[in-house]
């Protein structure tokens, strides 16, 4: 086969395109528009984003009436693929028998996929509204049980999302 084929290329725009002005002030006009429409942007930080329950912010535990709901069985720990979380168990006197006596999440590493959250079998572990994460030291991004606990109540929203749709 030939690879000296000559290609022809046919242009079919007219007079007035070819000036390009009467397109530019179409242009100016299409953003001239979009001035009056409803404006979707936050003005953050002045203007404060309220998430939807849907939304996957920084994963908690859940604390019922003074205990974490967790039972150290470390699924979520296996899961994560950031390798973000560490789960020690110990023995408890409570019902359930285990408990963690250490959970950390490294938030430096976490990448709030959810994968904690969809494996855990106690729904012990879940995904908050909390999207402001700031460290000065990698020391600092290892959130221990002291930050990760935060009562039902507060996460009523999210648990009630995930009944709906699990
Ligand atoms: S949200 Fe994903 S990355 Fe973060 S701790 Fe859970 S499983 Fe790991
Ligand atoms: S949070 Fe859930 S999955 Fe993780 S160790 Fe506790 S009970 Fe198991």
């Amino acid at each position: 086969m030939s690879s000296n084929k000559k290609i022809i290329r046919k242009k079919d725009f007219s007079l007035l395109q070819r000036l390009y002005l009467p397109e530019i002030f179409r242009g100016l006009f299409t953003t001239f528009l979009q001035m009056f429409k409803p404006k979707i942007t936050y003005q953050y930080p002045e203007e404060r984003f309220h998430p939807p329950a849907s939304f996957r912010g920084r994963p908690v535990l859940v604390e019922e009436q003074g205990v974490e709901r967790c039972v150290a069985c470390g699924l979520c720990s296996r899961v994560c693929p950031a390798l973000a979380i560490e789960v020690q168990a110990s023995e408890t006197e409570l019902e359930k028998e285990r408990y963690p006596v250490k959970f950390e999440i490294n938030m430096v590493r976490c990448i709030f996929c959810g994968f904690c959250e969809e494996v855990c079998p106690e729904e012990a572990i879940v995904m908050s509204n909390e999207f402001e994460l700031a460290f000065s030291s990698q020391e600092e991004a290892i959130f221990g049980k002291d930050k990760l606990l935060t009562p039902a109540e507060k996460l009523k929203e999210r648990l009630e999302f995930l009944k709906q749709h699990r």
